[in-house]
């Protein structure tokens, strides 16, 4: 069963992107591929893109294999998290999204353009989990570990290896978010 603030949240995006719909992503047949090259250029790093992970390609979201489970305000967090993607998309067009999140600067180790686009959807990630969670749980440093080891590891091919400068990133963003609780 859908969660109603999930299903409220999606027919707001669909006001935006009239085409987005939410596949699981195993079921995907280009994501089973994606899966294995990734895993294939990581040397194994990347186990769990099918498994582990959700991504937005095109209009479509395929969603990680505990997505039913997840509870509502959870699937908000993580639905807020893809609708940047969405936006991006929309902004740097479809080619150019590609171009900056395979190619600055190395697609492996040091990739600029791709931690900025994540940086961009984490932010909000830690935005909504501000508003929905409450204070406390967006500084969980078990949260801040997680989202600054996909930086420096290789979930997205170690895509920037630079634990201190991105806590400096997710730090600045949490003292925005009390910002503008005082406001
Ligand atoms: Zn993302």
């Amino acid at each position: 069963m859908a969660h109603p603030e999930t299903l409220a949240l999606i027919a707001r995006i669909r006001e935006e992107f009239p085409a987005f719909r939410i596949i699981p992503k195993a079921e995907s047949r280009l994501n089973r591929a994606i899966h294995w090259a990734l895993f294939a250029i990581t040397l194994g790093g990347q186990r769990s893109y099918l498994t582990a992970y959700s991504t937005v390609l095109g209009d479509t979201l395929y969603t990680w294999a505990g997505w039913e489970q997840m509870t509502g305000e959870e699937q908000v967090i993580l639905l807020r998290h893809e609708w940047v993607h969405l936006r991006q998309r929309r902004r740097y067009t479809t080619l150019g999204m590609a171009w900056l999140y395979l190619v600055p600067l190395f697609p492996l180790g040091l990739a600029y353009g791709r931690a900025r686009i994540e940086w961009e959807a984490y932010a909000e990630t830690l935005r909504a989990t501000h508003e929905l969670k409450g204070r406390a749980a967006a500084r969980d440093p078990a949260l801040k570990r997680q989202i600054v080891g996909r930086f420096t590891g290789p979930a997205y091919g170690w895509m920037w290896p630079f634990p201190r400068q991105v806590g400096r990133w997710y730090d600045q963003v949490l003292e925005e978010l009390d910002g503008a609780d005082a406001n």
